[in-house]
């Protein structure tokens, strides 16, 4: 390979047209490849490709870097390979919160990557830095923050944000802690139905797996407001310190949300009773905070002209989000309901002024910020070089406007109160086992006989029975799973946890998962999507017959 091939590698330094042309058509080959692997009917592009036991070994053994590179053309080709058998989200696809990335989203990010603008530092990145500051402005707007005093950047995902405000908090509370180390004694708070985030951060932080508190949660999935009171306090009256509560406002399996106001009365009482300093409050928006969108709609008038049940559930979801404003910090992963591509997350706090306990001296990083030229340099987060998300972020919120996401996030709403009608009255033996939240998630559970979730919740089935039922389950989510080219369920094996009549243990609950994600999953599909759990359970009562046999 000459020198002038790897030229030939790059986009053009001056615009040529027939560099340009080349460009273009890479990226034409790759989409129209893409797009011919697509079939609503079915939720891959293509098939699955059958991956037998040595398949990763295979690959590790016969994979080699050329001696001399492929050309462009191959390169395309094998980037197709590699997209046969990926997940698609048709109407079809109603697995877990992953989305098609939309084209703003998709644009948004090839903007970052033809500019390949770094968000470390305005001189280097400034297309990168101009939008986070732009969608930090946009989305603290969005969710109630004081734009004048917040401040936030985008990070490594909800797991970041959950890290990253732990992070706040002890150097809050211990502003030494960055040069002595953590004292022994501080203590997290989270529901034990929220994200495992905390738990790695609480490991990484060197605060210890220990010091993490589960709070109960109740039926409706929120954390339990008395159980979280009465854990902090006999905490304290240990000599613990809590730095940290992590309110999770959209719970990533069912969709409870977690009462960010009352937490922060609670909070407030407890601080003045025991002279403690503020204890910092995440709220674990990742997922459920999209529906901010909704804190400025006009309930009233119905300006989208959303159907009446539609319209009260926004409602009630609402009356829970627009409270994360009095949160410290939250999260919005643009990857997860905003559509965007991997990795879009923002991380928002209060405060913006708190980072400057974690702002690096300029002795720390020689060859970057607090320079004349250059005002924009974000010493304080983890990363240093970090990819400009911002960029897609920003190009989907002016894509969709505040009415895009509000049309996209209702429609969620209205299939899964549709597929919950449908799926139990074509199903007797199914329960929706999170059917005091709606959101974009159904859980659904199948017995034996005849739907019990009442019974179950209610604390009076013994573990056992709990089991047997977890085990039927696990055997539909196999059948669903397997035929998850036809359509794509997604199933958890903790949905939630329930007190049991025959030991003090609460017990996991098993459920399969129905997350409305895709733009194209629309009520005319939901027959269909049924009739694929039922034929699944009829797929099960025969194997097990087979094995009576
Ligand atoms: C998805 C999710 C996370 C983790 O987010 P990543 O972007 O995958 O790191 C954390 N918390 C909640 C509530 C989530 O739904």
């Amino acid at each position: 390979m000459d020198f002038k091939s790897v030229q030939r590698l790059f986009p053009s330094e001056d615009g040529n047209k027939p560099q340009q042309a080349a460009f273009l058509n890479y990226i034409g080959n790759l989409i129209e490849n893409i797009d011919s692997l697509k079939d609503p009917e079915k939720s891959t592009l293509g098939n699955i490709q059958d991956k037998n036991n040595d398949f990763y070994k295979e690959l590790i053994e016969n994979t080699y870097t050329p001696q001399s590179g492929i050309g462009m053309d191959q390169v395309v080709q094998e980037l197709v390979n590699l997209s046969k058998g990926s997940p698609y989200q048709t109407r079809n696809y109603v697995t877990n919160s992953i989305p098609v990335a939309s084209m703003a989203g998709i644009i948004g990010q090839l903007t970052t990557a033809l500019l390949n603008s770094n968000s470390l530092w305005d001189v280097y990145g400034p297309a990168a830095t101009e939008a986070e500051v732009r969608v930090i402005s946009m989305m603290s707007k969005i969710v109630g923050y004081d734009y004048t005093t917040s401040w936030g950047y985008t990070t490594w995902g909800g797991q970041g944000a959950v890290f990253n405000g732990l992070r706040l908090a002890i150097v809050k509370q211990f502003p030494n802690s960055n040069e002595e180390g953590i004292p022994n004694n501080l203590y997290c708070f989270a529901s034990e139905n929220a994200h495992y985030s905390l738990l790695k951060s609480v490991e990484a932080t060197g605060i210890g797996s220990k010091h993490l508190i589960t709070v109960k949660a109740g039926a409706d999935h929120s954390m339990d407001l008395d159980d979280l009171k009465c854990k902090l306090e006999g905490v304290i009256q240990k000599g613990g310190i809590p730095v940290y509560i992590v309110a999770t406002t959209g719970v990533t399996d069912s969709f409870g949300i977690d009462d960010v106001k009352a937490v922060k009365e609670i909070t407030a009482e407890l601080e003045k009773k025991y002279q403690l300093k503020p204890i910092h409050i995440h709220a674990d928006s990742a997922m459920g905070g999209f529906y901010s969108f909704f804190r400025e709609y006009d309930f009233a008038n119905n300006p989208l002209q959303f159907e009446e049940n539609v319209l009260v559930s926004l409602e009630k979801i609402n009356e829970r989000m627009q409270h994360i404003h009095l949160a410290d910090s939250c999260c919005f992963d643009f990857h997860k309901l905003g559509q965007n591509p991997y990795n879009a997350s923002l991380y928002l706090v209060k405060n913006g002024q708190d980072f400057g306990l974690l702002d690096l001296e300029e002795f720390d990083t020689p060859y970057v910020g607090n320079r004349g030229y250059g005002s924009y340099h974000t010493g304080y987060t983890l990363e240093c070089s970090r990819m400009g998300s911002a960029v897609s972020i920003y190009a989907s919120l002016l894509a969709f406007g505040v009415e895009g996401y509000q049309q996209l996030l209702a429609n969620y709403v209205r299939v899964n109160l549709a597929f919950r009608e449908k799926l139990v009255n074509k199903i007797p033996r199914i329960s929706i086992t999170n059917n005091e939240t709606i959101g974009p998630i159904t859980n659904f559970r199948l017995y034996e006989n005849k739907a019990n979730w009442d019974f179950e919740i209610s604390g009076r089935a013994t573990s056992e029975e709990i089991d047997k039922i977890n085990v039927l389950n696990n055997q539909l989510f196999e059948i669903l799973g397997k035929n998850r080219e036809g359509v794509f369920f997604g199933d958890t094996k903790k949905q939630c946890l329930v007190d049991v009549s025959n030991s003090r243990n609460r017990q996991p609950i098993y459920a399969a998962k129905f997350f409305s994600i895709s733009p194209y999953t629309t009520i005319e599909h939901l027959d269909h999507i049924v009739e694929a759990v039922d034929s699944a359970i009829k797929e099960l009562e025969e194997i097990k017959n087979e094995v009576l046999i």
